[in-house]
């Protein structure tokens, strides 16, 4: 169920007054978690909240004695150097800390004992929110499923279990990296079609995905499955997910087994988590399937689910050559996509994952998969914006892509707005490609 409280109402102020500024991402209502490294060097890393362009630490607000209850737990739970103790309290505790967090933000709240213990966002490093156990990454948008299978089936881009499964991969969570940390280009084996063998070499096809990350609560126990209605009780919150893929070593690599060195190589994720309470304005009714699509199995549909399981994000992916980082040219947006034309739901997907007695841990975390919408402005990847690598873009200063060069930046971007509530961001996700290095086989 959506429970809207005060800590959602559009006209609530802070007396950090950098959050009041229209277009923050980081406004009263939305009171994302995240983990800094604090200290001369950087040595203790701790958990955290952002507001406007400041960060509250949480044991600050323990020292000075500002929280109690359930609120006061969670704060301990979270002040560590990851989230995961917070994730594995549950809802309860999140929304109290939130709540209590809301009110000592809000104007007439703590400004005194907090004023001089904000922390400027610009000035600190953000890491990993949370230890990730496991990554699992998802396909869950049809337009990207259906891009991508035109470019290798044109007669059947859609394979039959689409619409009734929930499809995904088990990702490698070790090479998850905060946003800001440079991705290096891989090695792999490549085979040109009218090769005979393949080489080790340099990936040449490097491209970007854009997708929503979902962090993991309290999980659940093996054997045990997570009710759809469950479902958003076990989601801490969301970041934005780059999963860089090398699509020439996953052309030769994925059959029959999925992908493997063409994903496992990085992936870089946004450092605050936007809570899956902050989200709840923006949750909406489901994407409608066109009529003659099947309806999706018991287990994954339910009427409070067809109203409230889509999600209103918009997100925006762009590049930034070395030449335009250069010339302090702002990052060219590539794509636009939406979440809410997602075929399957984060419920649905968190759901069937769990379906088979498959246990999540707190901290666990999967990805949407590619977002893309259905116009071209709205796609997720290079793959599609190129059809594959035959049609450049083109930059304003006149340089061209078809794929990733070595110094290209991708910034990644989302938020959400709707009348009658705050606008909430999950400020960037950001990454520049270094250099392969290794040496070429023969
Ligand atoms: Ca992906």
């Amino acid at each position: 169920m959506i429970v809207l409280n005060d800590t959602h109402d559009p006209n609530l102020k802070s007396w950090v007054t950098s959050s009041n500024i229209t277009g923050s991402d980081f406004p009263i209502q939305n009171l994302p978690f995240g983990v800094y490294e604090k200290g001369k060097n950087k040595e203790r890393p701790c958990g955290c909240v952002a507001i406007g362009d400041q960060i509250v630490t949480l044991s600050d607000c323990l020292a000075k004695g500002l929280l109690t209850g359930k609120a006061k737990k969670a704060a301990e739970a979270g002040a560590g150097p990851t989230l995961n103790p917070l994730m594995a309290l549950g809802s309860g505790y999140w929304s109290d800390l939130r709540r209590q967090l809301s009110i000592l933000l809000r104007v007439g709240g703590a400004k005194t004992e907090l004023q001089e213990l904000l922390v400027p966002m610009s000035g600190v490093e953000m890491c990993l929110p949370a230890a990730i156990g496991d990554y699992t990454d998802f396909y869950s948008s049809i337009n990207h499923a259906t891009n991508v299978g035109s470019l290798f089936r044109p007669d059947n881009p859609l394979l039959p279990n689409y619409k009734h499964i929930p499809i995904a991969y088990h990702g490698r969570s070790s090479s998850i990296r905060i946003s800001g940390t440079p991705s290096k280009r891989p090695f792999g084996q490549l085979k040109a079609p009218d090769a005979e063998f393949p080489v080790l070499d340099a990936c040449k096809r490097l491209d970007y995905e854009t997708e929503l990350g979902v962090f993991i609560g309290p999980g659940n126990k093996l054997g045990e499955t997570i009710h759809l209605e469950d479902a958003a009780d076990h989601i801490f919150g969301f970041c934005i997910l780059n999963d860089w893929s090398a699509r020439d070593i996953q052309a030769w690599e994925y059959q029959p087994l999925g992908p493997f060195i063409a994903k496992n190589f990085a992936t870089t994720i946004s450092p605050w988590i936007i809570t899956m309470e902050a989200m709840a304005p923006y949750r909406q009714k489901m994407f409608q399937r066109p009529d003659g699509d099947p309806k999706p199995l018991d287990y994954l549909t339910s009427v409070v689910h067809e109203e409230t399981g889509g999600l209103d994000i918009n997100l925006e992916v762009a590049i930034s050559t070395p030449q335009m980082q250069k010339n302090r040219d702002t990052p060219h947006v590539i794509g636009s996509p939406i979440f809410c034309d997602m075929y399957w739901s984060v419920f649905q997907m968190l759901t069937h994952h769990a379906s088979g007695g498959c246990d999540f841990r707190p901290g666990d975390f999967f990805g949407s998969g590619t977002i893309s919408g259905a116009k071209k402005n709205q796609l997720g990847s290079l793959l599609e914006v190129t059809l594959g690598g035959k049609e450049a873009i083109e930059f304003p200063n006149g340089e061209t892509r078809t794929f990733l060069e070595d110094g290209d930046e991708v910034v990644m971007r989302a938020w959400c707005h709707k009348d009658g509530a705050a606008r909430i961001g999950f400020g960037e996700c950001r990454s520049v490609i270094l250099p392969a290095s290794g040496s070429k086989s023969k």
